[in-house]
């Protein structure tokens, strides 16, 4: 989907920045009037700084980029004074009657015009579901037109967006709504945006979340220290529509590959034992909720020393691998594979009772005593391997622990084993 704001989205947001730029700029105008008085007036200085700063940051992005160049040399301006701890002088003020002159131009052209003057921004623009769900991003920034410039153009491209405009409270939102992804301003009264992201990163559970700013154009200080801080990235006001979904899209894929990682096995490619234990705990309780049946097996390979023995290590590597896939085509895409650990594997047959779990599994069984594992040998070649495999199952009762049903499991496959191997045994 596009990111361009045209349509009605683009006119609503205009008119909002229009509005918003007809009431800031008459407090400009107080602002000039005292610094015209004293020109150590640091507060409407500062003040006069910020209101330039909105505009240079926003206007580029509703179709107004000479207002946006105008107000970036008044704020470069007011930035200069600021800093050297300058008064502001005859020139100063010349430079900010024309910007302000500018703005008050462009308002009477657009009153003349009859625009409409109450144009409320449509609460929520459709969300589109990326990936089976909308990604939730919140957008924390003081400008309240900033903010919802940056959400429009999200929830434009299908991201389920929110925003926050008091940096106090953003904290404490993203706590609570724990989006997958913030983008952050970086200057903004009480607490600035480096300071709010190395308080999210010094929080154990929301370490990974992606954090983009925004920050000024050109300016490389800003960027740098967002980096250090623990920032991923950084879009420079007045921002492209297209490049910050762009980033964005790019960030959430790298955090969904990230999360893959975290709860796969790394040779084998199905899920690990934490996650497993995890998943266990979640569909005993789904089980018992809707009284419904489950089975949990425990795989074991037989022999498997020898197997590297003869073969090597990398050879049994390759078969565990091999293994993993052969479980996983012969359960149910609802039905969860993980590696236990070494050569042992751990499945969870779900809404699957101990006749039909026994049948499964020793189709399951068979298909492995039969296969042949073929593996490039390291001195050229085909290697041809073949093993069985021991199972224990274990189908759950109504007062199961994940601990009761993994013991009668793995006593299953202890007795599987001591039977002979290659069979399965169901747990008493
Ligand atoms: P049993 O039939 O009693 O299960 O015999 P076994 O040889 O399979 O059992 P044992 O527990 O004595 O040995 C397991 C072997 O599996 C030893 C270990 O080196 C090997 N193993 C465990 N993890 C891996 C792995 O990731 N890669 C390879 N190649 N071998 C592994
Ligand atoms: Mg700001
Ligand atoms: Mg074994």
């Amino acid at each position: 989907m596009s990111a361009d704001l045209t349509g009605d989205d683009g006119r609503q947001l205009r008119e909002l920045f229009l509005r918003e730029l007809a009431d800031g700029s008459l407090r400009a105008r107080q602002m000039l009037d005292r610094l015209r008085e004293s020109g150590s007036d640091t507060q409407a200085l500062t003040g006069l700084r910020g209101f330039f700063h909105r505009i240079a940051g926003t206007a580029a992005s509703v179709g107004l980029p000479l207002l946006g160049r105008l107000s970036a040399v008044c704020e470069d301006a007011a930035d200069l004074l600021v800093e050297r701890e300058l008064a502001v002088d005859k020139i100063a003020l010349r430079l900010f009657d024309d910007g302000l002159a500018g703005i008050f131009d462009l308002l009477e052209e657009r009153d003349g015009a009859g625009a409409p003057q109450q144009t409320e921004l449509p609460e929520r623009l459709g969300v589109i579901a990326v990936d089976g769900h909308p990604s939730r991003i919140l957008v924390v920034d003081d400008d309240p037109f900033s903010a919802r410039l940056i959400d429009t153009v999200l929830r434009s491209a299908g991201f389920a967006s929110s925003y926050c405009c008091e940096p106090l409270r953003a904290f404490e939102v993203i706590e609570s709504e724990q989006p997958e992804l913030i983008i952050l301003d970086v200057v903004m009264p009480e607490r600035d945006g480096f300071e709010l992201c190395q308080r999210i990163r010094a929080h154990p559970a929301l370490q990974l979340i992606p954090i983009i700013f925004v920050t000024r154009k050109g300016d490389v200080a800003q960027r740098v220290r967002g980096l250090q801080v623990g920032g991923n990235d950084y879009v420079a006001k007045p921002f492209e529509p297209q490049e910050l979904v762009a980033r964005v899209r790019s960030h959430l894929q790298r955090l969904s590959e990230l999360r893959e990682m975290a709860i796969r096995d790394g040779l084998t490619r199905c899920y690990n034992n934490k996650y497993f234990k995890q998943r266990l705990e979640q569909e005993i309780v789904r089980t018992r909720r809707y009284q419904s049946e489950m089975t949990l097996g425990m795989l074991d390979v037989d022999h498997f020393k020898s197997v590297n023995d003869t073969f090597g290590h990398p050879a049994g590597d390759a078969v565990l691998a091999h293994l993993a896939s052969l479980i996983t085509a012969s359960v149910r895409s609802t039905d969860v594979v993980a590696r236990f650990g070494g050569e042992e594997f751990a499945f969870l047959l779900i809404e699957s009772a101990t006749s039909e779990s026994a049948t499964i599994t020793d189709r399951l069984r068979d298909r492995i005593s039969k296969h042949q594992f073929v593996i490039p040998a390291l001195t050229g070649g085909d290697l041809a391997v073949a093993c069985t495999v021991s199972i224990g199952l274990a189908s759950f009762r109504a007062d199961d622990t994940p601990q009761t049903l993994l013991a009668r499991a793995d006593a299953a496959l202890l007795e599987a084993k001591q039977g002979g191997r290659n069979q399965v045994r169901v747990g008493a």
